[in-house]
């Protein structure tokens, strides 16, 4: 069992990873790695304990590609740098087609053939991939809260989104700045955030589950 402190509100994978700096680094420990791959959705945590112990690598492909997608949104074009970053990591983990039966179907399906370690900056890779390729500069935003770091991509229809944290009701003003959290049995579901710089201990994600491992995510 992980420490659940890793935040999924980035709305893109990608922007996830950047938001494991909250008041300190959650990167920071050899385990993160392994633990935040599994938090994540992407790779078992026991697949990635074996392999991943050193975490300055993550960090540092974390730190690249922020300055990377910050230079994206404020130029509304990726630098060289960030598609030669991204280039490195999806070579690494590549995808392969194949046909096989499902019931008495036959099917192909598309899964990533890189180890563990691969397939976690692979699936980073091709989250920021589909963002740059996809996605809009112009919605990648810094948390509207000066002293909150986090950031996030809008993917609400009206594109007005400015806080990182979950509202039930929409955007709202900093004193409701909330984030959704796991809750411990009889505490309420929703803690209120700011300071956002004291809520890593406290604001805990709900785990994706883990997908297929033939399937390839963004
Ligand atoms: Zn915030």
């Amino acid at each position: 069992m992980f420490p659940m402190t890793f935040l999924f509100l980035g709305g893109r994978l990608a922007v996830d990873l950047l938001n494991t700096v909250i008041a300190r680094d959650l990167l920071g420990r050899r385990e993160d790695v392994a633990s935040w791959g599994e938090a994540a959705g992407v790779v078992a945590d026991r697949d990635l304990r074996n392999v991943a112990r050193e975490p300055a690598g993550l960090r540092a492909f974390r730190e690249a590609l922020r300055r990377g997608l910050v230079a994206w949104a404020a130029a509304g074009t990726p630098p060289a740098r960030l598609i030669a970053l991204l280039n490195h990591h999806l070579a690494r983990d590549p995808a392969v087609t194949e046909v096989s039966r499902k019931g008495r179907d036959v099917v192909t399906r598309v899964r990533s053939a890189g180890g563990p370690i691969e397939r976690l900056y692979g699936a980073v890779a091709r989250s920021a991939a589909e963002l740059i390729t996809q996605g809009d500069p112009r919605r990648l935003r810094k948390c509207a809260n000066p002293t909150c770091r986090l950031m996030f991509y809008d993917t609400s229809k009206s594109g007005r989104r400015r806080w990182c944290g979950h509202e039930p009701g929409g955007d709202s003003a900093p004193g409701s700045h909330t984030v959704n959290v796991l809750p411990a049995p009889g505490v309420e579901s929703t803690v209120m955030w700011p300071p956002c710089s004291s809520a890593s201990s406290r604001a805990m994600a709900r785990p994706r589950p883990l997908p297929p491992r033939s399937r390839l995510r963004d």
